[in-house]
């Protein structure tokens, strides 16, 4: 007899940041014989939900509190699971470098930098002769300087190391220096 391996169920999912409710829906996840529900496909739902919403455009990670509840028809539900997943949400480059080109007055060169090839260099970035143009600010953070050769642009990242706080994401700025992109 053929061993039934996947069985789909229906679970209610409810999300909230900081004791903010986010909502809750519907979700579809399969039991396996091995496991009550795949943990892959619920942290995946999280994380798409999460992502969707409006974050700082440098970069973030957001403790998420989920719950996730049986959802039969006609009985009532049971917590299955709970718990806290951090959800790190990616530096939005393209915002954050319109950002920098429209504060430095030159927006439409906007599609010559977004094409470029970048090419980064930390030359003449400060910083010691072994890093160039990397700073350490106190604690386990750096910051690294680099600017690229062809089209001006210049980017910082701040790393927080080992040391940071809890919740708290690397960051990536970007300034326009046009003149800078004639090294
Ligand atoms: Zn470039």
């Amino acid at each position: 007899m053929a061993k039934q391996l996947i069985d789909l169920h229906y679970y209610t999912l409810e999300l909230s940041i900081e004791d903010g409710r986010l909502g809750s829906t519907e979700i579809e996840l399969c039991d396996t014989e091995d496991a009550l529900l795949s943990k892959d496909d619920l942290l995946d739902t999280i994380h798409d939900w999460v992502i969707e919403g409006n974050w700082n455009p440098r970069g973030a990670i957001v403790p998420v509190d989920y719950i996730l509840w049986t959802n039969k028809i006609c009985e009532d539900g049971c917590i299955v699971d709970h718990g806290t997943v951090e959800i790190h949400i990616e530096p939005d480059h393209e915002t954050l470098i319109e950002l920098a080109l429209f504060e430095a007055g030159h927006l439409y060169q906007l599609k010559n930098v977004l094409n470029c090839e970048h090419n980064w260099s930390r030359e003449n970035e400060g910083g010691c002769n072994e890093n160039p143009g990397v700073y350490s600010t106190g604690g386990t953070t750096i910051i690294i300087n680099e600017h690229c050769t062809k089209c001006g642009l210049h980017r910082a990242w701040t790393r927080y190391g080992s040391q940071r706080n809890p919740g708290q994401s690397d960051l990536v700025d970007y300034k326009y220096e046009p003149e800078r992109g004639s090294d």
